[in-house]
C-alpha cells in the first residue's frame, strides 16, 4: 500500500535536514526524508572542511551565512563552534581592492571584517614567515570560524524526528510520477523508491556505491518500497539534484566536481618559537590553498581549477599532497617546511555556473521546491535555507531572510543578475 507525505524531502544531508527540522518547528506533521545512504559515506555534509564564514561578496550569501553562524553560537558547544576567524590572504591588487570595496556591504550587513597589511599579517600570525613581500594585504572575519558539521547534522536531525519527521535510510528515490492538473504547471503526485536490501554491512556499501556513483540500481541487491504519495517534494540531493531534475524535465545547471582534503602532521617540535597553530582558525592562502587545525593535525584542501566535472570520490593520495598541498603551505610558513601527509578524502562540491546556491519554487510546478548545489557553503548556509524553505512551504513566501536571488530562474536570465560569487575556493 501507498504511503502518504506531507512534505517528502529527497537527501538528508545537512540541507534536507535543516529542512526537516525547520518544518517540525512550524508543526508540519508526516514528513518524510528519504536517503540511500544516512552514514554520508558520500554525502558532502561528511566530507567537507567546516568552515565557517559570513565573508562573502554578494548579500544573499553573506545574510545567510550570517544568520546560520548566529544559530551556531547558539549552540556553540553542541557544535564546537570555534569562532577563530578567517584569514584571507591575497596577492592580486584588483581582487584586494575588491575586497575592500566589498568590505562596506559585510560592515552593513553586520559583518566585521579588518583589512590587514603584509607587515600586521607576518606580527599576528607569526606562523607566516615566508613570502610575506609577495602580498599586498590581507583581510582577517573574526566572526567566521569553525564548525563540526556533522554535529550540526545530527542536531537538525534530531531535532526533527523529536519533532515526529522520519528518516527512511538506504532508501534511494528511483522514479517520479508527475499529473499535469492545468495547462503548462504540473504535480509531483508519487515517488518510487527502491530500498537496499540489509545484508552484510560491506555488500550493502558497495552497492551504495554502485547507485551514488554509477546511478544503476542492481535488481538483485535492492527491493521496491511502497510509493509514497505526497503534497509536497523538495529536491535536496546535494550534487546529485540533476539526476532528479532529469526524470521531472527540469533544467538544473550544477555540476558535481571533485574536491579534495589533506590531513597533514606538523610536529610541534619542528615549530618556530612562538608558534602555536592548534590555536587558528582558517586561513585562506593567496594560492587559493586553505588549512585549519583539526584535532591533532591541519586540515588542507586545494581547489584544482583544472578539476573535471563527474561523481569522481578518488583521492589522489601522496602526489596531492606533495604536489598541491605542501608547496602551498611551504611557501607561506617554515612550520610546513618538515610535515607529514596523513591521509585525506575527497568530496563533491555542487557548482553552478554562478558559484552560488539553488533555493526556491521550481518554475511550471505546483508543488516542488529546490534546495540544493550550495558549492563549498553549504554547511554555512544550512540554518538559514532551512528555515527559508519552512517558511516558503507553509506560508509562501520567506519571512526571516529573503533568499528569492538564489531562485533558480536567474540563469535563464541576463548573466548580469546572477548571484556571482567570487570569493569562491
Ligand atoms: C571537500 C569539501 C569541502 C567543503 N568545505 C565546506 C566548508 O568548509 N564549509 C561549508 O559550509 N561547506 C563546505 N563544503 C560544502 C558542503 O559540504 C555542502 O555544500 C553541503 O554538505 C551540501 O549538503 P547537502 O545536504 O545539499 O548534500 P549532501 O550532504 O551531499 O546530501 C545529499 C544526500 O542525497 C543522497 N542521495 C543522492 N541521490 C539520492 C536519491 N536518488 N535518493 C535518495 N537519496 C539520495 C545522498 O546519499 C546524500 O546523503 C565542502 C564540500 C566538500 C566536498
Amino acid at each position: 500500500m501507498d504511503q502518504h507525505a506531507q512534505v517528502l524531502i529527497a537527501g538528508g544531508g545537512i540541507i534536507g535536514s535543516s529542512i526537516a527540522a525547520a518544518l517540525v518547528e512550524r508543526g508540519v506533521r508526516d514528513v518524510y526524508v528519504v536517503d540511500l545512504d544516512l552514514h554520508g559515506n558520500y554525502a558532502s555534509s561528511e566530507l567537507n572542511a567546516g568552515g565557517v564564514r559570513a565573508t562573502w561578496w554578494q548579500e544573499v550569501n553573506i545574510a545567510a551565512c550570517r544568520d546560520t553562524v548566529a544559530f551556531f553560537q547558539q549552540h556553540a558547544e553542541e557544535f564546537s563552534f570555534r569562532q577563530r576567524g578567517y584569514l584571507w590572504l591575497y596577492d592580486k591588487r584588483e581582487l584586494f581592492e575588491t575586497a575592500i570595496e566589498r568590505r562596506r556591504l559585510q560592515q552593513r550587513l553586520g559583518w566585521n571584517v579588518e583589512i590587514l597589511t603584509p607587515n600586521d599579517v607576518r606580527q599576528r600570525f607569526p606562523h607566516l614567515d615566508r613570502g610575506l613581500d609577495q602580498l599586498v594585504g590581507a583581510t582577517f572575519a573574526p566572526g567566521d570560524g569553525l564548525v563540526n558539521p556533522n554535529a550540526v547534522r545530527r542536531f537538525y536531525r534530531e531535532r526533527a524526528e523529536a519533532g515526529g519527521a522520519r528518516f527512511l535510510n538506504r532508501h534511494y528515490i528511483e522514479g517520479v510520477e508527475t499529473v499535469e492538473r492545468e495547462p503548462g504547471r504540473r504535480r509531483v503526485d508519487v515517488m518510487h523508491v527502491v530500498e537496499v536490501v540489509k545484508g552484510d554491512p560491506a555488500d550493502e556499501a558497495r552497492t551504495i556505491e554502485k547507485i551514488l556513483t554509477r546511478h544503476r540500481i542492481p535488481p538483485d541487491e535492492t527491493v521496491a518500497h511502497p510509493s509514497i504519495r505526497t503534497e509536497l517534494v523538495v529536491n535536496a540531493l546535494g550534487a546529485w539534484s540533476p539526476i532528479l531534475s532529469s526524470k521531472l524535465g527540469v533544467r538544473d545547471v550544477a555540476v558535481p566536481v571533485r574536491r579534495q582534503i589533506a590531513l597533514v602532521d606538523v610536529r610541534e617540535r619542528d615549530l618556530p618559537p612562538g608558534v602555536d597553530l592548534a590555536q587558528l582558525g582558517m586561513v585562506v592562502d593567496a594560492s587559493c590553498v586553505y588549512y585549519h587545525p583539526e584535532g591533532p593535525y591541519i586540515l588542507a584542501g586545494y581547489s584544482s581549477p583544472a578539476q573535471p566535472s563527474g561523481y569522481d570520490f578518488n583521492y589522489d593520495g601522496d602526489s596531492f599532497f606533495q604536489e598541491e598541498i605542501w608547496p602551498r603551505l611551504a611557501l607561506r610558513s617554515s612550520a610546513f617546511e618538515r610535515c607529514a601527509h596523513i591521509r585525506g578524502w575527497s568530496g563533491l562540491y555542487s557548482v553552478t555556473p554562478d558559484r552560488s546556491g539553488v533555493v526556491g519554487a521550481v518554475p511550471g510546478f505546483s508543488n516542488l521546491i529546490e534546495a540544493h548545489s550550495f558549492t563549498g557553503r553549504g554547511v554555512m548556509q544550512s540554518r538559514a535555507v532551512g528555515v527559508g524553505v519552512a517558511e516558503l512551504i507553509c506560508s509562501g513566501r520567506y519571512e526571516t531572510l529573503d533568499l528569492s536571488p538564489l531562485a533558480s530562474g536567474r540563469f535563464t536570465q541576463d548573466p548580469s543578475t546572477w548571484v556571482t560569487e567570487d570569493l569562491h575556493i
